[in-house]
């Protein structure tokens, strides 16, 4: 099924702003489409428009080019996944995921077959006949994983369905669901405020501030492309070190004049708007480097923090300034906290924003 969103807005009933503002979205039946955003900005608003659990204010909500705004939600042929799946505690296992099956009277035998094929491709054959108290909470979200596919909806409908587990099984839960959709090609519409969630499962990223699109497109797009200060920040961990500054003869210079590096000269042509104006340059955490001496384009810095993780090491380097910076280095690499040292980063790796406006340049 085709999901296409035209210029949908919401406005609630005795409130004085849309919270959900000209959303142009076209998801296809191969898409796992991830609306990623902060609490509060208008992701279960628009996912509930898409289920028919809110009415659509403005624009076109069409499948298959089919208009949607007045079909009631049990005519939609979805199924929702929620964070709190609450499952029928008196119930075994089997007779949850039967459930919604039995009410619209679907033979004995579908109904076997269908709660058989989904508790194997979820791997909860063994526990069809436990209740849900008695098994774990992975398990239990799994049962409500599979109570929807059973039905085998168009399209799939998840609300941050993963919140609720601990973060050993929501990496194992990742990876289930992404299995799960390459097997099922069911249009998959999953809303989250983790940005790992969105960057490791989406075929298509949605990102909404405030009830407004940020940007849409492939996870490598936001992680190497972002199109504005916002969608830098919040995707990536550590969030994306920014850096305010100007344009001196043909050099960045940070406002305190401690970072001053030379950008490509294929990149140059990009600020001759910008001879008055503040310019934002971003760097991830790991495209810093340590150097022996100070020469063009370095800087130095006090590592106030080393954060240990094993495989890498996090530094939290005070400028003199007081301005911090994240680094990542290897893990196999020695620090100490309080220790001065020599910084660089690669020009390749700067992404330049308007300081106004906050967008790419
Ligand atoms: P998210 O899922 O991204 O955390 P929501 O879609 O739940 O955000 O909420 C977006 C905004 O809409 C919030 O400011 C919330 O208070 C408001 N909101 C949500 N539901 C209603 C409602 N039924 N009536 C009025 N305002 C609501
Ligand atoms: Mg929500």
């Amino acid at each position: 099924m085709k999901v296409t969103l035209k210029n949908i807005g919401k406005k609630y009933e005795g409130r004085e702003d849309f919270t959900i503002r000209n959303i142009d979205l076209d998801i296809e039946s191969h898409d796992f489409c991830v609306i990623l955003g902060p609490s509060g900005c208008g992701k279960s608003t628009l996912l509930r428009m898409v289920a028919g659990l809110n009415s659509i204010t403005e624009g076109e909500l069409l499948f298959n080019g089919r208009l949607m705004n007045k079909v009631a939600s049990k005519d939609r042929d979805i199924a929702m996944v929620f964070q709190s799946y609450a499952l029928y505690p008196h119930m075994t296992v089997y007779d949850n995921m039967a459930f919604s099956l039995a009410m619209r009277k679907t033979s004995k035998k579908t109904i076997h077959d269908r709660v058989t094929e989904a508790a194997k491709v979820l791997q909860i054959e063994d526990y069809l006949y436990s209740k849900p108290s008695d098994i774990s909470g992975g398990q239990r979200q799994r049962v409500a994983l599979g109570r929807a596919m059973v039905r085998k909806p168009a399209v799939f409908l998840m609300d941050e369905p993963l919140s609720n587990l601990d973060a050993k099984l929501r990496e194992h839960m990742r990876i289930e669901l992404v299995k799960l959709h390459k097997q099922l090609e069911t249009t998959s519409i999953y809303v989250t405020h983790d940005q790992t969630e969105a960057m490791t499962m989406a075929t298509k990223i949605v990102l909404l501030d405030k009830g407004v699109v940020q940007q849409v497109g492939k996870p490598d797009e936001f992680y190497d492309r972002p199109n504005n200060l916002f969608v830098a920040q919040f995707i990536g961990s550590p969030t994306m070190n920014v850096i305010e500054g100007k344009f001196i003869n043909g050099q960045f210079e940070s406002l305190s004049g401690e970072v001053k590096f030379e950008p490509l000269d294929e990149e140059k042509n990009r600020f001759v708007d910008y001879a008055n104006k503040n310019i934002t340059i971003g760097i991830r955490s790991e495209r810093f480097e340590i150097k022996d001496k100070l020469e063009k384009g370095c800087f130095t810095g006090k590592i106030e923090v080393v954060e240990n993780l094993g495989k890498e090491k996090v530094l939290y380097v005070k400028l003199k300034d007081s301005k911090e910076i994240v680094m990542t280095m290897p893990g196999y690499l020695s620090f100490s906290e309080g220790e001065e040292k020599i910084f660089k980063f690669d020009p390749k790796a700067v992404h330049y924003f308007d300081t106004e406006t906050g967008l790419r340049i």
